[in-house]
This record gives structure tokens, sequence and C-alpha cells, in this order.
């Protein structure tokens, strides 16, 4: 039994205060008895009357004291008593009132819940306060609840908050964020768990993502082909011929230009040069590693960059791929479009150190592939040895 003194739990204190003086009014009530019994029976032997008398009302006087005090005792018990319901009618109140779902937990089995908490899982209050907690999280989540609840009974540091996925008694799976404590005293295990459900706040999040995901891609690429934009690529160039004079491998550029695609937007409409832009686009995106970057540079002129790639090499795609333009058949509005492509290839460090030299020099190839007749392809000055 807690000591009357430990000032912890007054109520039972009071109690103990109130049994003892229960027992010794009756201690009283006896001794009052015997010796009315005594007086009976040896009025004239050793004892006298009036002693016997004194007697009696002495042990009277004392069960009357003792009365007094246990009726304060009572007193007193019956407002602690009365305090108590009314401060746990409170918290009651509090906790039926909030917005987030509470429950406790006692050796794993819920004891209580406000109706949020069991709203909040799909099921009727007494429907799920014969159930373990773990009905209600979902298996995947089993580990880290286990592990949580495990920690905060024992004491030892917790996240304040795990978010983690609960289950619904329709089996459908919800967000939810759990902050639990250890209740006091921990006769039992026993938990207190705060639980709120934010499967709206992480959709609205997933959505922010994806957005943010989309706006980030369209950052960096070209809206009509899909290819790298130009700012993106002149970022990664500078960075990949850092990279290059670092590890020492080369890097090819190949800039490809349509021939004569003006023709293509006067003769079919500006649709159908779209149709084609896509079209060379996607062959271009086909023909690349992942780690290459094939950008859409202007109108109809595309440069791509080659990390770790040797000239002769860069030259040997342009061809394959100039003949793949050449041999490919648009449909636009029942129409079949074909068109050719110049090209030209230059190389980091052959042609220049910085990326403005290199990509002037594949321009320069270009150009020259151009005024060959098009639909070809050149190298820059050093790579002509190739030719
Ligand atoms: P060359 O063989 O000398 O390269 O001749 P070209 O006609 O291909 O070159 P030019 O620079 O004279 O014409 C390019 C045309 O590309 C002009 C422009 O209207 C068109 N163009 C640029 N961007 C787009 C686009 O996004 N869509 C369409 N349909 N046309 C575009
Ligand atoms: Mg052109
Ligand atoms: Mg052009």
């Amino acid at each position: 039994m807690t000591t009357a003194g430990s000032g912890k739990r007054p109520l039972e204190s009071k109690i103990s205060t109130e049994e003892r003086l229960r027992a010794e009014i009756a201690r009283l009530e006896k001794i009052v008895q015997v010796l009315m019994d005594r007086a009976e029976r040896t009025v004239d032997q050793d004892m006298s009357e009036y002693q016997l008398f004194e007697g009696t009302l002495m042990v009277g006087d004392l069960i009357r004291r003792r009365t007094d005090e246990l009726g304060r005792a009572l007193e007193r018990n019956e407002k602690i008593t009365r305090t108590l319901r009314e401060s746990e009618a409170r918290f009651r109140g509090l906790a039926e009132q909030s917005l987030a779902g509470i429950a406790i937990v006692e050796a794993g089995y819920f004891t209580y819940m406000n109706l949020r908490f069991a709203e909040t899982f799909g099921y009727e209050r007494d429907e799920l306060l014969t159930l373990p907690l773990m009905e209600t999280v979902s298996a995947g989540s089993w580990a880290a609840v286990i592990e949580h609840v495990r920690r905060r009974l024992a004491d030892e540091p917790v996240e304040t908050v795990l978010g983690y996925k609960g289950k619904k008694k329709d089996g459908s799976k919800i967000d939810l964020e759990l902050s639990c404590s250890r209740m006091e005293p921990a006769v039992r295990e026993a938990v207190t768990l705060v639980v709120t459900d934010v499967t709206l706040r992480r959709q609205a999040e997933r959505k922010v993502q994806a957005l943010n995901r989309r706006l980030a891609r369209q950052a960096i690429r070209d809206p009509l082909t899909g290819l790298y934009n130009r700012r993106f690529m002149e970022e990664s160039i500078t960075r990949e011929l850092a990279r290059a004079a670092r590890s020492g491998y080369p890097v090819s550029l190949v800039m490809c230009d349509i021939d004569h695609f003006k023709s293509i937007n006067d003769d079919y409409g500006h649709q159908a040069g779209d149709r084609v832009l896509r079209a060379v686009s996607k062959l271009l995106k086909q023909r690349c590693r992942s780690s290459d970057i094939p950008c859409r540079f202007g109108g109809e002129e595309f440069l791509l960059v080659f990390p770790d790639m040797p000239g002769d090499i860069a030259k040997e795609w342009a061809e394959q791929t100039r003949a793949a333009v050449e041999a490919m058949a648009i449909k636009h509005q029942g129409k079949t479009l074909r068109v050719t492509a110049s090209f030209g290839v230059a190389v980091y460090p052959t042609h220049g150190t910085t990326s403005q030299q290199v990509m002037s020099a594949a321009d320069d190839a270009q150009y020259a592939a151009k005024t060959a007749g098009r639909n070809q392809v050149k190298g820059a000055p050093v790579l002509a040895l190739f030719d």
C-alpha cells in the first residue's frame, strides 16, 4: 500500500485513513461490548460499578471522536473523488472533441479511443475496442510501428512523429502520422496514441512533387521535340569538357542541320515542318546512349555531345544517322515527307580546348557539308584525314 505521505495518490491515502478509522471504531465498539458484558457479570465482584461506568464512558467518548474523524475523512474522500471524476470528465471531453484520433493501447490492445480514432479507420468504437493495435496498421508498416512503440515504452530516443501506413476496416490504406507516449505509471505496457490522417496532405505533396519534376523537365527540354534545350546543353558541355580534361578522354560534337527545311514549311505548312522536326529528333535520340546529350540547338539545327567518344566513331555515327534520316518516310496528312541533313563533326581536345572553340569547329564542318552539296558528313580540319 502506498504511504499516505507520498502525496502522489490522494485517493489511495484517504481510503487507507478511512479503513484505519473504521478498524479503530470497530475495535473500540468491541471494547465497549466487552466492558458492558463484564459489568453485567462482575457487578458485585472485584470491579466497582463506578469504575466500569467510567471506563464505558471513556470508550464511548473515544468512539464519538473517532466517528467524527471518520465523517470528516469521508467528506474529504468524497471531495477528492468528485474532483477526480470532474477532471476525468474534462479530459474525456477534450479527447472526444479532438480532431486527432486518440487511443490508449495496453499490452497491444485498445482500451480506449475517441470517436475520431475509430472513424479514421472506418470502425465503430466497440468493434475496434476488441482488436489489437496491429489490426489498424498496414503490414508494410508493422516493423516501424512496433519498433516505435517499443522504444517509447523503453524510454529510448525516438522520432517525435512517425509517418506510417494505416489499414482501414475495408482494407484500404491511409497515410498517418503517429505521436506516441508511455502512460504513467507504467504498470502495464500502456501507451497513448495520437494519430492524424495525412492522406490528403500526402496526395497534395505527391502532386506538387510530380509538378516540380515536370517543371524541372520543362526547364531543360525543348517542348516541341523533347530534346535538351540549348541552355541545358551549354551547362552540360562545360561540365563534360572539365570531366574529360580530368579523365583524359575525348568528347565529340556533332552539329546537324536539316537541308532545305524552309521548303518543307513553304510546301506543306508549318505543322508539316513541326512533324519533320519531331521525327528527326526522335531518330537522333534513339541513336544516342543515355550519357549522350542530344539538344535542339536552334530552329532545325541539332547539336549532339558525345562524352568519351573519339572523332572517327562520331563520324561513323553521323554517317549512319545521315543515311537513316535520308531513308525516313515521314507521314503527314496522307502525304510522305522526306528530308536530308548535313553533319559536321569536331572533337575535344583536337579542335579546341573550350566548348566555344569545339562548337565553332563543328559548325564550320557542318557549313562545309552544306557547301559541298548537303546530305553529307564533314569532319573539322584535322579530322579531314579520315575523309
Ligand atoms: P539549309 O539547307 O541551308 O539549312 O536551308 P534551310 O531552309 O534548312 O535553312 P533556313 O535557315 O533558310 O530555314 C530554316 C527554317 O526553319 C526557317 C524557319 O521558319 C524554320 N523553322 C525554325 N523553327 C521552326 C519550327 O519550330 N517549326 C517549323 N515548322 N519551322 C521552323
Ligand atoms: Mg537547314
Ligand atoms: Mg539552319
